[in-house]
């Protein structure tokens, strides 16, 4: 079936009645990461999407998108944040796994996955970091061997968000132990109910648990599981995070609401001069990244690094003015303390702070390395 053409202005408009008229049974708005305690509103939440056609917006038609462009997506997150309710699901599937499985999946990978991820009947998680391998990504251990028609998987993965309440998981494995680092990697689709997959929560400083530890003992995992060439998955990893990096520096759309936030600081507490000078030079900082991002256009670039490293510094900075202003007050449980303890994930999250300077001082500056 053809789509009728849309430009983007009607389709905005569209969004935002169907939002208006539908926000009601939205999970509050979690960000990229949806929580495990708010699994089931969300997934709820992402199949009444897909069935008003807000799924998948720039996905192909054939596996259930709307075939539109990445403007009208980058529309909809935009009206998504307006309405304070999330654009989808969870970015790991929504826009990792699909687009690394649109970009590099065989046709059955993509018959198996696309659609069954925007109708919420796979919820992805991400296995990438471990113990010994974070930033330095390619320093991963964890083994897949190759054993005819399939991989035996040991090792151990962390800083798994959700992966307790999802169905698969995008996988990077060492294939090759012999070659340098980057090229001995491959990338699969993983069931995460394969038998020999453990998944352990870890509990975070703000007394959540989002987290998991995941273990792989003798996993067997089938070989049409692999995406991509094999010992090629750092070309399909990076492809990834670029786009990961990309959404987070789009998080824009939702920073003018925290500058508001930010700005009640000023009227509902007493400020001496030199709180009142952080403050303005907190929301002259957002200023400024609003119209960075304003220039920046929906597509994934170098210069998401800036977004991604201005804002989530900002972020920080402004949970610790709070944190200032309450004063003792910030030690016992509350909004003040748990914007301070939340805070450093921000700047961990999607390649740290100091990964961002140093993508912005080779990449954009041309800096030595
Ligand atoms: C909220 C959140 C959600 C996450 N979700 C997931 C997930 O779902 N799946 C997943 O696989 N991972 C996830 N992660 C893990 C995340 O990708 C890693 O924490 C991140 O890549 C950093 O790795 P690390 O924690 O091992 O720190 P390390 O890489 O060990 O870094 C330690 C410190 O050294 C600095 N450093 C490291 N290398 C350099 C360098 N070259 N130059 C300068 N400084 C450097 C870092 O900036 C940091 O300050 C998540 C993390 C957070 C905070």
């Amino acid at each position: 079936m053809d789509v009728p053409p849309i430009d983007v202005a009607t389709f905005r408009s569209d969004a935002a009645s169907w939002l208006d008229a539908n926000r009601q049974h939205a999970p509050r708005d979690y960000g990229a990461i949806c929580p495990p305690d708010l699994i089931e509103p969300a997934v709820a939440w992402q199949r009444r999407l897909f069935a008003a056609g807000f799924a998948g917006i720039h996905w192909p038609i054939e596996h259930g998108g709307r075939g539109l462009t990445a403007a009208h997506q980058a529309a909809w997150i935009e009206e998504c944040a307006l309405a304070a309710v999330p654009p989808f699901l969870n970015m790991v599937g929504l826009v990792l796994a699909g687009q690394a499985i649109q970009k590099f999946g065989t046709s059955e990978q993509r018959f198996d996955h696309l659609r069954a991820t925007l109708e919420a009947d796979q919820v992805w998680c991400q296995l990438f970091s471990e113990p010994g391998a974070g930033s330095d990504l390619a320093a991963l251990s964890t083994r897949a061997e190759h054993d005819g028609d399939r991989y035996i998987v040991n090792g151990q993965k962390v800083w798994c968000s959700g992966g307790r309440c999802s169905d698969w998981g995008i996988l990077m494995a060492r294939t090759d132990p012999e070659a340098r680092k980057h090229e001995g990697i491959s990338f699969f689709l993983c069931p995460m109910d394969l038998p020999g997959i453990e998944v352990r929560p870890l509990q975070q400083m703000t007394g959540e648990s989002e987290f998991d530890e995941v273990f792989f003992t003798d996993v067997e995992l089938p070989a049409a599981n692999l995406l991509g060439p094999e010992h090629g998955g750092w070309g399909v990893g990076m492809a990834v995070l670029t786009n990961e990096r990309g959404h987070i520096g789009a998080s824009v759309i939702g920073l003018e609401r925290r500058m508001e936030a930010m700005s009640r600081l000023g009227t509902e507490r007493a400020l001496d001069p030199l709180q009142r000078q952080r403050l303005a030079g907190l929301l002259s900082r957002g200023k400024s990244f609003t119209a960075m991002g304003q220039r920046q256009g929906p597509i994934a670039s170098t210069a998401a690094s800036l977004m991604k490293l201005g804002i989530t510094e900002m972020m920080f900075d402004a949970s610790m003015l709070r944190g200032d202003l309450a004063g003792a007050d910030a030690m016992l449980a509350g909004a003040d303390s748990a914007g301070i303890l939340a805070a450093p994930g921000g700047r961990i999250a999607g390649g740290t702070s100091q990964v961002q300077r140093n993508i912005i001082g080779e990449r954009l500056l041309g800096l030595p390395r």
